[in-house]
């Protein structure tokens, strides 16, 4: 039987593992049970498929996305490994042909679509095969907690049932706070698992973000001139002006966007994926899946609507490991369109998720920081050295007694109101609604006339930030005091802001293209 090490190098081409792929892959050689939580591109699909491949039997992959499991099986074969998929789209006769091969045993790896699981058939038949591990990529899905809830996915634990006692099974994931976490050990019934989380720092990128007034014409400033570059816009009229745009000055592009037909679009996908057009510009629908691993800069044309979805994007980049870029171009109109947005539809914590969007944007700290932070990671530095802000101009002060007028203004307002009437309120604004409240009368009307709206709200995204404040109310968001607010109203905690000073982007190179 060869190593994993040996596989490592003659399957997939690489020398070393990456920090968890051995001891995830040790455990379930072992018959233990594993989680494995890793950012996209971390490598997880090696996890499952080498203990798969090293093993007399078969590996299961239950895997969530129909439109992808023929490209994962089509690349394994290409690497000499036997793998086979079934879903709905394979054809009666081949669907027959796959499934006999897998009752004799011919497959090394064979990709699953979780529906398939209430066939009674199909269950049988696993019941008959040789399995050496069960994979369940895309885990969280099993949990009504996690983003993707699939009722798919809740058939899984039948398997239990259906393959021998000693079977691992291993759940992965790129996104599982730990309430999803515990539904998945549970649900699955995972029998004390190896954990592995990995950490989300992704060293190898540059994440910046660059006020940008004429995104147009700052937009040429960004793109790579090695390697591949996506342009991610939020609609559809926006990918095709800045494609066009990119056509005109002669640049080889091409664009993605659910509303394309779907022969063009994977003749659009091709030509990126295949470096005849190294630039695409596209909408959210495009990249789910996509394994390229010399795309050099992703660029936000505009603001995303959560820090999930942003991170995820902007980690297309640089999934070689070499040194890449991550670009978010953002203006006080992204602002005003995904507030519209998120009002229009009705997710519960879309405005608080976009609030710490927007902080992003307009922070001063270290934006790896930030992120880190915000997926529960404390990093062992301040500092990372590798961010524009890190490397920009930033001025830091101590809003410590704004914090306090803010608090007292909240408190006095009963903790009933959201962060727009709070801040006319602490600017003493005279308007109906004020009126109505009779807010004019509390002490704290007008005692932040000096400052205006935006450093006010700036101050306010840093409480929510950093724990002081939180967001409650279905209809819209209401600021409530924390556990942590009396601390900082007695000064006993302090709170320094640290702004950029907003450069301009200069035009001069822009205007060269
Ligand atoms: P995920 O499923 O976690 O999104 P993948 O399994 O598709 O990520 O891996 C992302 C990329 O990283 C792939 O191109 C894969 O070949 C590569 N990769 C995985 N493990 C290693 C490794 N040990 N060394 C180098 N590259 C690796």
């Amino acid at each position: 039987m060869k190593t994993i090490d040996t596989i490592l190098k003659e399957y997939y081409g690489y020398d070393t593992f990456r920090p968890g792929q051995k001891e995830l892959i040790q455990s379930l050689m072992n018959g233990q049970d594993v989680l494995g939580i890793m950012p996209t591109g971390g490598g997880k699909s090696l996890c499952y498929q080498i203990p798969a491949i090293c093993q007399e039997g078969t590996g299961i992959v239950i895997s969530p996305l129909i439109s992808l499991m023929k490209d994962q099986v089509d690349a394994l074969q290409t690497m000499g490994v036997k793998a086979g998929y079934i879903n709905s789209q394979l054809d009666p006769a081949t669907y027959r042909e796959t499934m006999d091969k897998a009752l004799f045993g011919y497959y090394d790896l064979l990709y699953i679509a979780p529906e398939r699981i209430a066939s009674e058939h199909f269950l049988n038949t696993l019941g008959h095969m040789n399995i050496n591990i069960v994979a369940v990529d895309e885990a969280h899905c099993i949990s009504q907690w996690g983003q993707d809830f699939r009722p798919s996915y809740q058939t899984i634990p039948q398997l239990r049932d259906v393959v021998s006692a000693g079977v691992p099974f291993a759940a992965f994931t790129a996104t599982a706070t730990t309430l999803v976490k515990n539904d998945i050990t549970e649900q699955l019934r995972l029998q004390s698992p190896h954990e592995f989380v990995a950490s989300f720092d992704r060293p190898n990128l540059y994440f910046s973000v660059i006020s940008s007034k004429q995104k147009s014409k700052d937009v040429f400033r960004y793109i790579g001139k090695e390697g591949a570059t996506i342009i991610y816009c939020n609609t559809r009229k926006n990918v095709e002006s800045v494609y066009n745009n990119l056509v005109k000055k002669g640049l080889p592009a091409t664009y993605y966007h659910a509303g394309i037909p779907t022969q063009e679009r994977n003749k659009n996908q091709d030509n990126f994926i295949y470096d005849r057009k190294p630039i695409i510009v596209a909408t959210n629908a495009f990249g789910m899946g996509i394994d390229k691993s010399n795309v050099r800069k992703v660029i936000h044309y505009n603001m995303p609507l959560d820090m999930e979805s942003y991170y995820q994007e902007a980690g297309r980049a640089g999934r070689d490991g070499a040194p890449a870029e991550a670009v978010l171009l953002y203006s006080g109109q992204d602002i005003i369109t995904n507030t519209f947005l998120i009002e229009q539809g009705n997710q519960p914590h879309a405005k608080d998720k976009l609030n710490r969007m927007i902080s992003y944007c307009k922070t001063g700290k270290c934006l790896r920081t930030y992120i880190l932070n915000y997926f529960d990671e404390t990093p062992n530095w301040t500092r990372c050295e590798h961010c524009s802000n890190c490397d920009g101009q930033t001025e830091t002060m101590d809003v410590t007694v704004e914090c306090q007028k803010i608090l007292s203004c909240i408190y006095r307002m009963d903790q009933r109101f959201g962060t727009g009437m709070v801040t006319d309120v602490l600017r003493g604004k005279n308007n109906e609604r004020i009126r109505q409240f009779r807010f004019e009368q509390l002490s704290t009307y007008g005692i932040m006339a000096k400052y205006t709206d935006s450093t006010i709200k700036d101050i306010i995204s840093l409480m929510l930030s950093e724990g002081y404040l939180t967001l409650s109310g279905d209809k819209y968001p209401i600021l409530n005091f924390t556990q942590k607010s009396n601390a900082l109203l007695q000064a006993e905690d302090t709170l320094i802001m640290t702004r950029k000073i907003v450069e301009e982007v200069p035009h001069t190179i822009a205007e060269a293209v």
